[in-house]
């Protein structure tokens, strides 16, 4: 078999779509309801919305603003939106970025390039982030790419929550940036930015409020009486928040702010190139060719649901979670990891293992997420509701009870026993170079580019034990089994 190559003859329109339809038959159904991940679905006429705003602003090119003065327009807007959301002072600044990954790139690099030019960390190689284990991953991705060291700090374990004097003492003279989050994805739960504010002030260093993921519901929540722990730019000592605003404000994906309380921070996060022999560069995030879609879709989705449209999610999606929280807990041992500040939250159990339980699930048609153990925190089940999901609380308490009682039941350890040798053998040895037989492992866990085994409790298990550089390795062979280029379809056959 060859790899696949562009046809000689362009394809009908309709084939087109009915073969790019056939791709998605194997996709988590989004518009279901019974998804808890990935997806945060306002509803049909919303969606209906941001598609054809996306596809007015398709074609147009954020690379230069002056060409698409529309483009510059609506993301002044959003940044303004967002700025007055989060009580920003006048002065305050913005930038629209494809999503919280891009966000906080973009501080951390603003923050490291800030500290450089005062010469508090003079040379490349020096400075570090200092952070809660709960900020999410995407620090660290900014601290590999942008050459910084990460300085975790631990949680409580009953709340989850970081104090300002564990914090205080990662800090050191290298520290470029510290962050907290509000809330943090892994268990919805926010850090006490106040507190860390106080910090950030006393030790004369920016703070980061990750608020990707609640940043634009988190005011709602207030509003309806929740007791939400202050974190938008009221608070002292708050320098930079992200916000997505492809998550709980419902907007196509593609779209999040990164926001800073002094424009001289964002002047750091801006590059230009003028020394090479095409025109010249001013980008003020990652991207530099852009579409005006999200931009387009965004401005149009925040429009047609409006304040008092949110408000109305926000209570629904509070009641429910309320809710669900209250049944998960009525379900044999199942206990929360902390208590949750938003609509998300994570739940364990001793008594069965929740990768069986995911499994159990999944069998009847609902996705909820595995979070593996990190220190003194043993794995866990994610939930994140979004509006679809609304009026599927009792069906899914139903079925989350049936999935216990049958996860009891299922052998456990089957893949880590079998894998005995080889695991000590990583415990002893140097874990970096220790090479895991891949080809085998795939092969005893029944996985293969295109065939994702049902149920995954014992490659979960299998993960959950792992040291996290092996684990890191194992999932990125894992993918790059995945990734592999396209054949062309054989004489006759189909491609699947
Ligand atoms: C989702 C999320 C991010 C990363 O955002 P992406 O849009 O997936 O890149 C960062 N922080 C928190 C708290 C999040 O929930």
């Amino acid at each position: 078999m060859s790899r696949l190559e562009l046809p000689a003859a362009g394809a009908g329109r309709d084939e087109i779509f009915t073969t790019l339809q056939a791709m998605k038959a194997r996709d988590l159904d989004v518009r279901d309801g019974r998804l808890f991940a990935y997806v945060y679905e306002p509803g049909a006429e919303v969606d209906a919305v941001r598609k054809d705003a996306y596809r007015l602003f398709l074609t147009e090119n954020g690379l230069d603003p002056t060409a698409f003065p529309s483009l510059l327009r609506l993301e002044n807007d959003l940044i303004a939106i967002s700025l007055s959301h989060l009580n920003a002072p006048e002065g305050a600044v913005g930038s629209f970025t494809s999503g919280g990954t891009e966000s906080i790139l973009m501080a951390v690099k603003a923050a490291r390039d800030r500290a450089r030019s005062t010469g508090a960390v003079a040379r490349r190689g020096e400075g570090n982030i200092v952070m809660p284990v709960t900020a999410h991953a995407a620090f660290h991705k900014a601290a590999s790419y942008f050459d910084l060291d990460v300085r975790l700090v631990e949680v409580s374990p009953e709340t989850c929550r970081v104090t300002e004097q564990a914090m205080a003492e990662a800090i050191d003279d290298e520290t470029v940036l510290i962050i907290a989050s509000s809330p943090q994805y892994a268990q919805g739960v926010c850090d006490p930015i106040p507190a860390i504010g106080r910090l950030a002030l006393e030790r004369e260093l920016p703070l980061h409020v990750d608020a990707c993921v609640g940043g634009w519901l988190l005011p709602y929540w207030a509003r309806l009486g929740a007791d939400v722990t202050e974190f938008d730019f009221t608070v002292p000592g708050v320098t930079s928040i992200s916000m997505d605003l492809h998550k709980y404000a419902f907007c196509a994906k593609g779209a999040s702010v990164v926001l800073y309380k002094d424009a001289s921070f964002r002047d750091h996060q801006v590059f230009a190139c003028a020394s090479w022999t095409g025109y010249t560069v001013v980008n003020q995030t990652a991207q530099s060719s852009k579409t005006g879609g999200p931009l387009a879709s965004a401005w149009a989705t925040l429009h047609l649901i409006g304040d008092e449209g949110y408000l109305t999610i926000a209570r629904q999606l509070k009641a429910a979670t309320a809710r669900l929280v209250k049944g998960v807990q009525a379900i044999g041992d199942l206990e929360l990891v902390a208590a949750p500040d938003m609509c998300m939250f994570s739940f364990r159990s001793e008594a069965v293992s929740v990768f069986h339980l995911i499994d159990e699930m999944k069998v009847r048609g609902w996705h909820i997420q595995a979070q593996l153990s990190t220190g003194d925190h043993p794995a866990n089940v994610h939930v994140s509701l979004h509006p679809g999901n609304l009026g599927r609380e009792e069906a899914f308490l139903a079925d989350l009870a049936l999935a216990y009682e049958a996860a009891k039941s299922l052998p456990t350890g089957m893949l880590v026993n079998a894998m005995g040798d080889l695991l000590s053998s990583l415990a002893e040895t140097d874990r970096e170079s220790a090479g895991l037989d891949f080809g085998g492992l795939m092969a005893m866990s029944g996985i293969s580019a295109d065939s994702l085994p049902e149920r995954m409790a014992s490659i979960n298990e299998l993960l959950d034990v792992l040291p996290v550089d092996a684990n890191e390795g194992l999932i990125k062979q894992f993918f790059a089994e995945l990734f592999v280029p396209s054949r062309a379809p054989s004489a006759g056959g189909e491609r699947t």
